[in-house]
């Protein structure tokens, strides 16, 4: 049988995927390698953008209410060096809860999503569990335990198979399989791209009952509890996250384990007890690499997500532009014309290219090559309380450059 759509990878791209290929009124199945009764780690891609919510709820109305509700939205940033604070800024609460769309399910004007929040934050799990109910809501057809490993396509089809020996036939096939790929690979093609030596520690804990932390975003340069290391705090529904910027010759054990966290947390995060609520820990390095092609020669296989481009967490643009790929690959599939692929492809790898060079700017900052670099960065805090701007310059710079990808891009991120 020739199933319309697959969508390949159950991550919130592939969800969403599948949630805006329904939205279009076709049916799609998505394969995934995971059992139905898995566990996805950690907070990872928290800060969920004002424009991802007008697409969910684009592809799902009522969504983006559903996210917002359990998410938080901090009003403060903060930034400091080493220990002095050197910007701060309170923005006022939105006076109207977010609305959701009753309308199309393609419908994405500002009516429609009138009164969301600029962003909102909450763990990934969180963000996938709303997904997955949406889903199964929308009618989409979930495989679990299906690990794809082998991608033929052809000029009326593509045939997908899993290690244990099935096979599924479909015109159009969405590959959300995440960072290693097995389609992106079947397909060969190649990732280009940096991956930086240094390491990045990531913890999330449990806010304590009855001694929560203020609700702000915190980032610190050269922090003296740690050795001169930059950290940032990000608050999320139920606790916040940490994360710990180690220099390039940092041994692991020495940062990126759970003993080595009880040594250091405490001296960045401020009362006592957080070592005990430890939700995750884990590390990264920053790789900025994008996919040479984002579709196949025969435009039967869209890449998307982390399939297609990989991106350092710093300015949220992995998962956010994800589901950008996502709408979009959704309504090259629904055309259905090899031209309406091309033109995903070429757009959403703009966007990409984009992301990535936005990703290196702020690489740049985090981790200086040139010591001109560093010595820019103590200027501005030395100057920050008599020229803000300066105070501004470092409280931006981490994240990369704020405006959009190009129109041709057609999106934010
Ligand atoms: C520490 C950290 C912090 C982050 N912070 C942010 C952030 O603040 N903002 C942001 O936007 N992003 C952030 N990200 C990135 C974000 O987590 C990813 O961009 C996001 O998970 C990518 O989603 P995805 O669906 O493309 O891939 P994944 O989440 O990797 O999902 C891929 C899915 O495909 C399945 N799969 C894999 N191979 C196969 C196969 N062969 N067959 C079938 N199924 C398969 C997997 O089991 C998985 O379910 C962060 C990441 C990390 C590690």
């Amino acid at each position: 049988m020739c199933l319309p759509v697959i969508v390949v990878g159950a991550g919130p791209v592939g969800m969403a995927a599948a949630l805006a290929v329904r939205a279009h009124g076709l049916p799609v199945t998505v394969l995934e390698t995971d059992r139905a009764d898995r566990e996805r780690p950690g907070s990872r891609a928290l800060f969920v953008h004002r424009e991802t919510l007008r697409l969910l709820d684009g592809m799902r109305p009522g969504l983006a209410a559903e996210i917002t509700s359990h998410g938080q939205t901090w009003h403060t940033k903060r930034t400091l060096y080493r220990g002095r604070e050197v910007y701060a800024r309170s923005f006022a609460t939105p006076l109207r809860p977010p609305e959701s769309s009753a309308a199309s399910p393609s419908a994405e004007t500002t009516e429609s999503t009138g009164g969301l929040p600029p962003f909102t934050s909450l763990r990934q799990v969180d963000t996938e569990r709303f997904l997955l109910a949406a889903c199964q809501s929308a009618g989409v057809d979930f495989v679990w335990g299906a690990k794809v490993n082998g991608v033929r396509v052809t000029d009326t089809d593509a045939v997908l198979t899993s290690e244990d020996g099935r096979s599924w036939t479909s015109s159009r096939v969405i590959a959300a399989d995440g960072a290693r790929s097995a389609v992106r690979r079947e397909l060969g093609i190649r990732m280009e791209g940096t991956r930086s030596r240094g390491f990045h520690v990531v913890v999330d804990v449990a806010e304590t009952p009855g001694a929560e932390l203020p609700v702000e975003r915190v980032f610190h340069y050269e922090h003296p509890g740690v050795g001169g290391r930059s950290v940032m705090r990000v608050p999320f529904t139920g606790g916040f996250q940490v994360d710990l910027q180690c220099r390039d010759d940092d041994p692991h054990a020495s940062f990126g384990t759970r003993d080595a966290v009880h040594e250091w947390l405490p001296r960045v995060v401020d009362g006592d007890g957080h070592v005990d609520r430890i939700l995750w820990v884990s590390t990264y390095r920053f790789v900025r690499k994008v996919a040479a092609e984002f579709t196949d020669p025969r435009r039967r296989v869209l890449l998307v997500g982390e399939a297609a481009h990989l991106f350092p967490p710093f300015g949220a643009r992995g998962m956010n532009s994800g589901i950008a790929d996502a709408a979009a690959a959704a309504e090259a599939v629904a055309t259905g014309t090899p031209e309406a692929v091309g033109r995903f492809a070429a757009a959403r790898r703009t966007a990409a290219l984009f992301n990535s060079a936005a990703a290196g700017a702020a690489l740049e900052h985090l981790r200086p090559r040139r010591r001109i670099v560093r010595a820019k960065q103590r200027a501005a805090a030395a100057l920050a309380p008599v020229l803000p701007w300066c105070g501004q310059w470092l409280e931006r710079a981490p994240y990369g450059p704020r405006h959009g990808s190009p129109a041709s891009a057609g999106r934010k991120y």
